[in-house]
């Protein structure tokens, strides 16, 4: 897999002509998926160091994780999102690392499944909840906060380590290609509570629908043997499933240069339109922004995400 750089710049290009990434810049802090803003700043970051922990995929072999709460449908991560906010009103106590380091998995059911939502890894959630907790307390007295002095504001700050480096301590934080880091970076970011000082260092959290988009409007080149991973023709291992994931890490780090915008807004714009318009069956290319800069739109040839299921990492 190689970055096709050109593509890269039509990319930027549509997006800085519609000038759609300062339009879906959200502030996570609506109240329903979200803390509201006025919350304490540690409980705050706790709330989405723990939620981010568990946050990875939810569909798989069978299992459909989408539910109507309180008139509201929601699927994937937005119900894991709506589900955690939930138990955050009714039981705040429960997001302290106390609580967090003794998880049951009866606990994280009763947190994460309603109706017919189920989870399919439930024991792997608790142990990383556990994990994350125990740490935390051991580590850094229990708070989020100081995770982020110890890094002094940075991403990076080797040899003493920035927040990512810190990060990976916790095993649900370990992906080497840092998902969840930089997931949890862009919300405590937006949230005011860690504005990294080497902001040149972010990147974005590369997930299943980051990939589809890539591969689909051709930002990234395959070679002729890597297309099997994404018909779904056979599983990728783990070291392609990192070096896929990196390659397109980077090229969106092109792409943000090139809009001059932090790689963590244009994930707002990549993960919402990964979810609502280039979706895995039926794209709506009709009304997608890209369609123009899109190799799959005009060659009517759609490939997939490559096929890696088994992974906490996303
Ligand atoms: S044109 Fe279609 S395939 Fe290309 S990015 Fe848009 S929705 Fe996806």
């Amino acid at each position: 897999m190689l970055i096709d750089y050109d593509s890269c710049r039509r990319f930027a290009q549509v997006l800085k002509s519609a000038d759609i990434v300062s339009a879906c810049v959200e502030d996570f802090a609506d109240g329903v998926f979200y803390p509201s803003r006025g919350e304490d700043p540690e409980s705050v970051a706790r709330f989405f160091f723990f939620t981010v922990a568990i946050d990875h995929r939810t569909r798989i072999r069978g299992f459909k994780y989408e539910a109507v709460v309180n008139g509201r449908k929601a699927f994937g991560a937005s119900l894991l999102y709506l589900l955690s906010m939930r138990k955050f009103r009714e039981d705040p106590d429960l997001f302290s690392p106390e609580r967090m380091s003794k998880i049951s998995v009866k606990e994280l059911k009763e947190w994460l499944e309603i109706g017919e939502a189920r989870i399919w890894d439930p024991e792997i959630r608790a142990f990383l909840l556990r994990d994350a907790g125990y740490k935390l307390l051991k580590l850094y007295e229990g708070c989020v906060l100081n995770v982020i002095k110890a890094s002094e504001y940075k991403l990076y700050n080797p040899p003493k380590g920035g927040f990512v480096e810190r990060l990976k301590v916790f095993r649900a934080y370990e992906d080497p290609v840092e998902k969840k880091p930089f997931l949890l970076v862009k919300f405590l970011e937006r949230r005011g509570i860690f504005e990294p000082r080497d902001c040149e260092n972010l990147q974005v959290p590369v997930d299943n629908h980051l990939v589809r988009i890539a591969v689909r409007t051709g930002v990234v080149k395959l070679h002729p043997e890597e297309e099997e991973l994404f018909k779904w023709k056979r599983e990728a291992t783990m070291e392609e499933d990192v070096i896929v994931r990196l390659t397109i890490r980077r090229a969106y780090k092109c792409i943000s240069d090139a809009l001059n915008a932090k790689p963590t807004l244009l994930d707002d714009f990549l993960w919402n339109h990964g979810r609502t318009v280039c979706t895995p069956e039926n794209p709506k290319c009709g009304k997608c922004i890209l369609r123009n800069a899109c190799k799959s739109f005009l060659s009517k040839r759609y490939l997939l995400e490559h096929k890696f299921l088994n992974t906490w990492y996303y």
